[in-house]
């Protein structure tokens, strides 16, 4: 495709915000702070300046919905760590635009430019081992489909493509390492490592900086598009986009050497989340650093989990269950799945419409391919200590092949 064309399609809020980040890396904090207030002010008016959890979006999603006219939003979902989901409106258009310029900008640290050659190991399970997108210049690698046996397949593909950008969750670089194996996933014509969205622990990160040498970027984000945050090599902390959202960093009861980040979007059309408690948790700042935005110390919200296949394989929980973006968080209302032997998961879930059962199970059965999975509906499903419901729980001793 042609690239003024691509780049086009990019569309107004891209542009937009990409001046509005260049602009915002030379505001002092005066400017940063003034530039909030007059977005932040009309918000709290309108909805109050109460802080609000999840379970307030679930119950009133019309009171924090605006513009809901039909064609201009869809439904975003998230399933959370708590596993209950929460579904919201999204603006169609500008949301995506925006969302493209930050995490292009965060990527640019790496050389990437917008439609340089990125291939994708993440959430979408294409239809086969290779999925090439032309207008995005992407491919989708499917998690579901690359296996030890298409292993080489992959290789000879992805050496085909010529020097990639490579998109991963923290969780699914390290599965994609294992199946490619170390050496063959060395040579590839990597340019930069992108991953986002799931905890990379720093140790983890410098390890394979060290083994590897490419280039990594890393951030955080949430489904719900309301704080986002760039690592930062020089500090090893991370800085929030001051005009992406407003971001508050609260008190944690019991725990003094954590803080909750609480969010606000900015967005017009959509579910307006405000001073929104994310659920996700960060060390706060204890130094200063010479890049620009407020920063925090680490970020420890999520944790990455694997189930192992009949392969003995690791597979992440957030590709193959989080990155589900269709009705199936709809028609639950808990979900929870156990591993006690490798290459078997039993799902216990308490579905609101019984009758759903049939789709859940043909669903999650190709979603879940690399394992067997046993059903059972509980009435109730126990919770830990302190009140959440564990999406995951894996037996003792259930271990990859490839840990040993
Ligand atoms: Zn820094």
């Amino acid at each position: 495709m042609n690239p003024r064309i691509r780049e086009w399609l990019l569309g107004p809020a891209y542009f937009h915000h990409r001046r509005l980040i260049e602009e915002s890396k030379k505001w002092d904090a005066e400017r940063i702070r003034n530039w909030q207030r007059k977005h932040l002010s009309p918000l709290l008016t309108r909805y109050s300046d109460a802080v609000r959890d999840k379970s307030e979006y679930r119950e009133n999603p019309d009171r924090f919905t605006r513009w809901c006219l039909p064609g201009f939003t869809v439904i975003g979902r998230t399933g959370g760590t708590t596993a209950l989901p929460l579904s919201f409106r999204m603006d169609r258009f500008a949301r995506r635009q925006k969302e493209r310029a930050y995490i292009f900008d965060i990527w640019s640290e790496a050389g990437y430019r917008p439609f340089d050659n990125l291939v994708v190991f993440r959430g979408k399970t294409g239809r086969g081992l290779i999925t090439y997108n032309r207008r995005e210049n992407t491919w989708i690698l499917s998690p579901s489909k690359l296996t030890p046996q298409t292993g080489a397949a992959a290789l000879r593909a992805l050496n085909r493509i010529g020097p990639f950008f490579l998109n991963v969750f923290p969780s699914t670089l390290f599965i994609l390492i294992d199946l490619l194996g170390a050496d063959a996933f060395g040579s590839l014509p990597i340019r930069g490592v992108l991953a986002g969205s799931e905890m990379f622990p720093q140790s983890q990160m410098r390890s394979f900086s060290d083994r590897f040498g490419f280039p990594l970027i890393h951030w955080y984000g949430h489904s719900e598009y309301a704080a986002l945050a760039k690592y930062c090599p020089e500090c090893s902390g991370f800085h929030f986009y001051p005009t992406y959202g407003y971001t508050e960093f609260l008190p944690l009861d019991g725990d003094e050497s954590r803080v909750r980040i609480v969010a606000t979007s900015f967005n017009r059309i959509g579910t307006q989340f405000v001073r929104y408690d994310t659920g996700d948790l960060a060390r706060p700042s204890s130094r200063t650093c010479t890049r620009p935005f407020e920063r925090v110390d680490a970020i420890e919200g999520r944790i990455q989990e694997y189930f192992v296949d009949r392969n003995g394989v690791n597979r992440s929980m957030v590709t193959f269950l989080f990155a589900i973006h269709n009705r199936f968080w709809d028609i639950l209302r808990e979900i929870q799945f156990i591993q006690r032997m490798p290459g078997r998961l039993t799902v216990r879930t308490i579905l609101k419409d019984p009758e759903e059962q049939a789709w859940l199970e043909k669903f999650l059965r190709e979603r879940f391919e690399p394992v067997d999975l046993d059903f059972e509906y509980p009435e109730t499903i126990a919770r830990t200590a302190t009140g959440k419901l564990r999406y995951f729980i894996s037996a003792d001793g259930v271990k990859s092949a490839l840990d040993s």
